[in-house]
């Protein structure tokens, strides 16, 4: 069986801490391979290696670290399939879906080409007699994230590639289960030109992840996840004197006008809710039609369409719409939820757990499932389920809709249906949720603007990728400077003003 590795000063490492987790091939449920999972001396290691290649690579201009990016991207544009491959072998999802996951990932790396633009800075000529005052953006050092399973290209180029190009040093820990893309981007970014030791991945679980929170070389952590363990890092992490951001959990809620183009509404659901078998943040798993002749409608055009879904391992290309889960937990997780909505009185109208595949019987697959009449006191509404199951939850007002989504603890992302614009810009502005559809159901930002929910969704005040990401990973230092040095005015002990 495959032993991966850590990636440390420019060469893939063995682990040393005898420790190890099992990364299955979620499509035949075979263990494919096993990753290491890092002791704290190695993290302690891996940043300390970090810290000396930092100097000399914040110490370079921009443009050169700017070109290293633009480097990065044609890499990526050659290597899209090979990573596509190897993504999909190891999370499960579809070949297209994980080039899409590549592709948003060098989309966030394309952006990181305008860092000389974006760290100029701010100066004032003649801020007093012979005074200037200018504001500098520095690096931090080392900075590190911790990334979850379901994007393992994408976050973990959200996070490294504004870090790199302010002039930082990164330390990832990806996801322990789909371990092998993070590593060859390592790999590809070193061939792009970055120095050796300035992109670190340490493979682990809590152990490293303690280890990168306790260290005092660590300037700043990233972390993307769920939400209990987002708070638990973002707790540890300010209190050891770190800035911190942390993404959560989510629970998107589509709402549906009775005016809305049915069709489209429809396509839409079938789209953000199934695709990548719900395991997305900005999945849509709740539909909120308004009024019951719309929820009538809706589940009407709905059933066919879920029924008719197709659900399969991703060498199947593009015959198939979703793959299985990640892990034999996610699957067990999922099902018990989707029992426990029947127990609870929400009717199952389409049932995808007995769902088999043959040839291949042992894969983590779930068939789509299609609730309706779930109630928000249900376990189904309250818990992310992370699969391919959307509830549906019948409001019978506009009112009653956008209280629901507001009174939801996640607020990540939302969208509304409908044709009326009025109702649109209402929702818009009032709803506090991070990320906003209006006849769009997976509203995720490009690059250049900025990514984040609200509520439990994220902790921390700056948000991923876009110009947010550029101040998270730098210092503001500014300097007030005298030229010529000669004036002198004597000492003055009050306050300096304008006055
Ligand atoms: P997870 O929280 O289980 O794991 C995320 C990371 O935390 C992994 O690297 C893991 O090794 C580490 N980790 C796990 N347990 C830990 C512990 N006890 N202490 C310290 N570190 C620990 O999340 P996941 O299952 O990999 O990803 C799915 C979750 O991520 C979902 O909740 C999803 O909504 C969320 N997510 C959020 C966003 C967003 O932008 N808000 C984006 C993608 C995924």
């Amino acid at each position: 069986m495959q032993e991966l590795t850590h990636y440390i000063n420019g060469e893939h490492v063995k682990g040393t801490s005898g420790r190890f987790s099992d990364v299955y091939n979620p499509a035949t449920g075979e263990v494919q391979a096993k990753t290491p999972l890092a002791s704290k001396e190695e993290v302690d290691r891996a940043v300390a290696i970090a810290a000396e290649a930092q100097p000399a690579w914040g110490a370079m201009n921009p443009q050169r670290r700017a070109r290293v990016m633009m480097k990065a991207v044609q890499l990526l544009e050659r290597d899209m399939d090979k990573l596509a491959e190897a993504l999909s072998r190891e999370h499960g999802k579809t070949f297209p879906d994980a080039k899409g996951d590549v592709q948003r990932g060098l989309e966030v790396v394309e952006y990181c080409i305008g860092a000389p633009e974006l760290l100029k800075g701010e100066f004032t000529y003649g801020a007093g007699p012979g005074i200037d005052m200018y504001s500098m953006r520095q690096p931090l050092g080392v900075s590190a994230g911790i990334t979850p399973f379901n994007f393992p290209a994408m976050i973990p180029m959200w996070m490294f590639a504004p870090a790199l190009a302010c002039g930082n040093a990164f330390v990832l820990k990806p996801s322990e289960r789909d371990p092998s893309v993070p590593l060859m981007l390592a790999e590809l970014f070193e061939e792009a030109g970055l120095p050796k030791g300035v992109l670190q991945v340490v493979n682990g679980d809590k152990e490293a992840v303690d280890a990168l929170l306790d260290n005092e070389t660590v300037q700043s952590i990233g972390f993307v996840g769920s939400t209990p363990i987002a708070q638990y890092i973002y707790g540890r992490g300010c209190t050891n004197g770190k800035r911190v951001q942390c993404f959560g959990g989510a629970k998107n809620h589509m709402i549906i006008m009775p005016d809305a183009d049915m069709d489209q509404a429809v396509d839409a659901l079938i789209g953000a809710g199934y695709g990548a078998a719900g395991e997305r943040c900005m999945a849509i798993s709740v539909a909120v039609p308004v009024g019951d002749e719309t929820a009538d409608r809706l589940i009407e055009k709905l059933i066919p369409r879920v029924e008719s879904l197709k659900v399969g391992p991703y060498t199947a290309g593009d015959d198939v719409d979703y793959g299985p889960l990640v892990t034999p937990q996610a699957r067990e997780r999922v099902l018990g939820l989707i029992n426990s909505g029947v127990e609870q009185g929400a009717k199952l109208v389409v049932d995808g757990r007995d769902f088999k595949l043959q040839g291949y019987e042992d894969g983590f697959f779930v068939g789509p499932c299609l609730f309706d009449n779930v109630t928000p006191d249900m376990d189904i509404y309250k818990t992310e389920i992370f699969g391919p199951v959307l509830s549906t939850v019948r409001a019978q007002s506009y009112e009653e809709a956008l209280k629901l989504a507001m009174d939801h603890e996640y607020g990540n992302g939302t969208a509304i249906f409908t044709r009326d614009g009025d109702a649109a810009r209402d929702f818009a502005t009032r709803i506090n949720i991070g990320m906003v559809g209006i006849n769009v159901p997976i509203p995720v930002p490009l690059a250049y603007h900025t990514f984040g929910g609200w509520k439990k969704s994220a902790f921390g005040d700056l948000n991923q990728h876009g110009p947010d990401s550029f101040r998270f990973y730098t210092r503001t230092k500014t300097v007030t400077s005298r030229w010529p040095s000669g004036i002198k005015d004597g000492a003055d002990f009050s306050i300096p003003t304008m006055e």
